[in-house]
């Protein structure tokens, strides 16, 4: 009774209805800059990575570009060595050479190529650097960032952009003068004369720069990377990972100078959380590995600094393994489990197939011969009585010098070439050349007959090539 009374009395409460978004909202990371040894390590692989990306496609060799990927001639070159499309093995080999690669050092050292090669680490860090120059350090951007528009503002956030735009463009041109030769491509630009496939694909790779490495940033690695995803599978208990100490840092606090006696002592860790300052994609290490850590090593260069000032060893956030944590290995004990079966089978394959290929490579012959029969003209008896069939042989001269060649045919009793039957191809060029053999009618057996074309070059020996042709008698 009462209760009924009560609830006339007084209207039921509203809920406040909670929005909960699907997806978290974007805080930008305003990352603070830190010096130490893995920085250093860092920008030298920026440096190494980019001299290698902006400087190979100026370098000449015989003459031309040292490294092209000539689209419209269909060869690569790269250097000394030519490839044509027949070549696509060493496509192949490159790739199992990449992902086994790939393997053995995440195997071994966890994301090192995300945080020390990956290009979107590498143009991170140079646009982040132009950043830095101009709006200054991390207090100062997230002061800027937190004004209205203003002339400064408007100043400072323009000359960025016109700078991230010239490395971006730059950067688009340099990827394309790997497939169209960079000089002519430059020739092509200042006199408007670009084509449209050259065009798109320098404005394309540009613009993917700027909104990757400007905006994007740790997003990239988040939501977008596959490699982020799978590389847990190539993990283990003994790869080396970015740690902190938990059973060195805990409990952490900042040091009080009127700590009583008494208080509860505290970890090395002051909870100064510069470590998560300087994280590029904003993490807090000491919640543990989580899938967000680039492992570039940042943190460790400003947790080191850290204890550097508060007198206590370096290494509270240092390069360890799970394994390493939880049973106290010595940097020796590390070291050995290193070299495990899964790594020592990943470096053995690796280096097979090095070897393979580098074989292959040094065996290779510049030459390549295809032979195809003229259907049009399946057979018939010549001038002399005896039976001729025509063939198409396709010669391409792979090698870098001009080469004059010897054509022979053999393997039916008696069969020879009518006509010619030497040939001159320039460098890096093919020949379509179209020859008449001939054999007595008996030389063989009714039909189908194996021969093979041997296409020898002048004074070389070893450029030498067989290839195998069905000769037809009626
Ligand atoms: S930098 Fe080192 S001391 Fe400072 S919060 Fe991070 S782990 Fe703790
Ligand atoms: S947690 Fe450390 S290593 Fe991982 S991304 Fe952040 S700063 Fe780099």
């Amino acid at each position: 009774m009462t209760d009924v009374a009560s609830s006339k009395a007084s209207p039921p409460k509203t809920v406040p209805i909670k929005v909960v978004g699907l997806y978290e909202k974007h805080k930008t990371v305003y990352a603070r800059s830190v010096n130490g040894t893995f920085n250093s390590w860092r920008w030298a692989m920026v440096l190494i990575t980019q001299a290698l990306f902006y400087g190979l496609c100026w370098i000449e060799w015989n003459g031309r570009q040292a490294v092209l990927f000539h689209i419209v001639e269909r060869k690569f070159y790269i250097f000394g060595l030519v490839f044509w499309p027949q070549d696509v093995i060493y496509l192949a080999v490159l790739l199992v050479i990449s992902a086994y690669s790939l393997f053995l050092v995440t195997a071994i050292g966890g994301r090192l190529f995300c945080g020390y090669a990956c290009p979107q680490t590498v143009y991170t860090e140079i646009l982040m650097w132009i950043e830095r120059k101009i709006e200054g350090e991390r207090p100062a951007r997230i002061k800027l960032d937190s004004q209205p528009m203003n002339v400064r503002k408007f100043r400072l956030k323009a000359s960025k952009h016109i700078l991230w735009l010239l490395v971006a463009l730059w950067t688009g041109i340099t990827f394309v003068g790997y497939f169209t030769p960079i000089k002519e491509l430059l020739v092509e630009i200042a006199n408007f004369d670009l084509g449209p496939w050259e065009t798109f694909w320098i404005l394309f790779y540009a613009g993917f720069l700027y909104m990757m490495a400007g905006f994007m940033r740790e997003q990239v690695c988040k939501y977008m990377c596959p490699y982020a995803r799978f590389q847990g599978v190539m993990f283990d208990p003994d790869t080396l990972i970015i740690t902190y100490d938990p059973e060195r840092g805990e409990p952490r606090g900042s040091r009080k100078k009127n700590a009583l006696p008494s208080s509860p002592p505290l970890g090395d860790c002051i909870d100064c959380s510069i470590c998560v300052q300087v994280c590029p994609t904003g993490i807090d290490i000491r919640n543990g590995l989580q899938l967000e850590c680039i492992a570039c090593a940042a943190c460790i260069d400003a947790c080191d600094q850290v204890m550097d000032k508060v007198g206590s060893p370096r290494g509270l956030i240092r390069y360890s393994t799970e394994n390493a944590l939880a049973k106290h290995y010595t940097f020796r004990e590390i070291m050995a489990h290193l070299l495990r079966t899964r790594t020592l089978l990943y470096a053995f394959i690796l280096l097979l197939v090095i070897a393979a290929a580098g074989w292959s490579l040094a065996h290779r012959v510049p030459l390549k011969v295809d032979v195809l029969r003229d259907r049009t003209i399946l057979s018939r008896e010549a001038d002399d009585g005896r039976i001729e069939n025509v063939f198409n042989l396709h010669i391409s001269n792979t090698d870098e010098r001009d080469h004059r060649y010897t054509i022979t045919v053999g393997g039916l009793k008696g069969i020879s070439l009518v006509g010619q039957s030497l040939v001159e191809i320039p460098a890096a060029s093919s020949k379509m050349v179209v020859l008449s053999a001939r054999a007595d009618a008996d030389a063989g057996t009714k039909g189908a007959n194996p021969i093979f074309f041997a296409v020898n070059a002048e004074n070389f020996e070893q450029i030498v090539a067989h290839e195998k042709a069905t000769f037809f008698l009626p």
